[in-house]
């Protein structure tokens, strides 16, 4: 028997500019049907106006944004509650575990387990209040609020929010329960149970630091996420985003975030990634005899699931099979076709 209330949430990137989105029978946008290994799936229609900017920057402060959702929700769910934010935690605590993925656009969307636990978290029963429905209904308003002030460059102001697509499920079976500790790592594992074939066929990637930008001539990437590289690495010249570290992370496409070796196997090995391995373990050699001007481990990044990929758009092969999987329906329906915008 379940008894803390607890959902699977996936909040998504805005769109940064229309992207070929369809596979399948039906005509993409484009007007061409895209077999579902087409390389042109999650590429833009229009490479010259799809802003890359905002979406190398949205990349670089998603975690700041999580943050942010974090800091609502306790206050949505203490409004439904009846409570003040001073008395929700006398009550009831919130606990959150998350992992990244990639949408074949290069966009990092966040894939999360939330419960509401009681006040001395997962070993204390919640109070009479706790639903999954009063969860779901606090999450949507949560990041609908959430806002992160981006820089100002070249006389343009950024802001970050989450995308339209948020995709909300209540989890029914024993997984994630009270009593277990929700990490980072037992949401993989959550995931990981329910997508076993489909999140192996990720292609294109890229899984070292960068230390020259002339380094991606050597690498056959696509267009799009050499683009979205070069950006990062571009935008990384600025001394107002030194904060973000952006060439540190520019082969995450401006994202601080690490796969775990768990995941690892979903990445497929491209010829160009042999030659990457090769120089990743020239790094890390590099690394260990001190060359490496700038330590790089020393910051909290978050756990990435698989491999950023363009071989499709939308849903994920996990995210499709976790659909598939999950047996009850959605609480918030999922718009079709704006996570891929
Ligand atoms: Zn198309």
């Amino acid at each position: 028997m379940t008894t803390h209330p607890r959902v699977f949430a996936t909040f998504t990137a805005p769109s940064f500019g229309p992207v070929h989105n369809r596979p399948g029978p039906r005509p993409c946008r484009c007007g061409r049907r895209h077999a579902s290994d087409d390389p042109a799936l999650g590429a833009p229609l229009d490479p010259e106006r799809y802003d890359y900017e905002s979406a190398v920057l949205w990349n670089a402060h998603a975690g700041m944004l999580w943050r942010r959702f974090t800091i609502h929700l306790r206050r949505e769910i203490a409004r439904r509650a009846g409570l003040t934010q001073r008395e929700l935690p006398e009550r009831a605590r919130v606990s959150f575990a998350k992992v990244a993925e990639y949408q074949k656009r290069g966009a990092v969307h966040f894939h999360a387990v939330i419960r509401l636990d009681g006040p001395a978290g997962g070993e204390t029963r919640p109070p009479h209040w706790a639903s999954a429905e009063l969860l779901g209904d606090a999450i949507r308003a949560a990041a609908s609020r959430a806002v992160v002030p981006g820089p100002v460059l070249d006389g343009r102001t950024h802001t970050f929010t989450f995308g339209r697509q948020l995709d909300i499920r209540t989890i029914h079976d024993p997984d994630l329960d009270g009593g277990q500790a929700l990490t980072d790592r037992a949401v993989a594992a959550y995931i990981a149970k329910y997508a076993t074939k489909g999140a192996e066929t990720a292609t294109g990637t890229l899984d070292r630091r960068l230390r020259f930008v002339a380094e991606l001539a050597t690498l056959d990437l696509p267009q799009h996420a050499e683009r979205l590289i070069r950006t990062a690495w571009a935008l990384g010249a600025r001394k107002d985003l030194a904060h973000l570290r952006l060439r540190a992370w520019a082969h995450m496409l401006g994202f601080r975030g690490h796969f775990s070796t768990k995941t690892r196997r979903y990445s497929t090995t491209l010829g160009a990634l042999r030659t990457a391995r090769a120089e990743w373990r020239r790094l890390q050699a590099a690394i260990a005899r001190g060359d490496d001007p700038q330590p790089v481990d020393d910051e909290e990044t978050t756990l990435v699931l698989a491999h950023w990929t363009y071989a499709g758009t939308g849903l994920t092969a996990t995210e499709e099979w976790l659909a598939a999987s999950l047996a009850d329906t959605p609480t918030i329906p999922t718009s079709e076709g704006d996570a891929a915008r």
